[in-house]
């Protein structure tokens, strides 16, 4: 969300909440909100101006969140459940609200593919936001060192990179959710 409007809601399932690390469960097929496609231009970003539509999930996709860090960590399938690797999401620390978790999206992202290489995703997003005052230059620059210390953690191949996530499998059992009433309020 931006602090003008909600930008997508995502119904998940927690697959973990402790006190150092949340880990969250969006499954193929949940029904999202969301601008049609994802597909906004910074411009309409900073205006707050998108409308909102139905997008069916593709892909499934657990995100873990370390406690007090500036990004998360997705661990990326397909709908038929192969690996297709990590994606580092730049992001304000979550926000726990009573309907879940809230988070704005620092544009810039790192993709990992499944042989640890790595590349920087979206550095144009960040750049044009600069240029338009959406994040300032000091902002853009604190985002690139929270991911410089993500790919700090991905050359070392530590957590939770090194923890078997890939392998993970959610339960079979588990219902798609759906979200609660009030997902467009701020
Ligand atoms: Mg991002």
């Amino acid at each position: 969300m931006w602090p003008w409007r909600v930008f997508s809601a995502k119904p998940v399932t927690i697959v973990e909440r402790g006190d150092d690390r949340v880990a969250l469960w969006l499954a193929p097929g949940t029904l999202t909100k969301a601008p049609p496609g994802f597909r906004v231009s910074i411009p309409e970003l900073a205006a707050g101006i998108w409308p909102f539509s139905d997008w069916r999930w593709y892909g499934g996709r657990l995100m873990i969140w370390q406690r007090g860090d500036s990004h998360s960590t997705y661990v990326s399938w397909s709908d038929e459940g192969e690996f297709l690797g990590w994606y580092v999401n730049l992001e304000e620390p979550w926000r726990e609200t009573p309907l879940g978790f809230d988070s704005t999206d620092h544009l810039l992202d790192i993709w990992v593919d499944p042989d640890r290489t790595w590349r920087w995703k979206d550095e144009d997003h960040l750049a044009e936001a600069v240029e338009i005052g959406l994040f300032t230059q000091g902002q853009a620059r604190r985002f690139r060192r929270e991911g410089e210390r993500a790919i700090e953690r991905i050359e070392a191949w530590s957590a939770p990179f090194d923890e078997g996530w890939e392998n993970w499998l959610p339960d079979p059992a588990w219902p798609l959710p759906s979200l609660p009433n009030g997902w467009e309020r701020l």
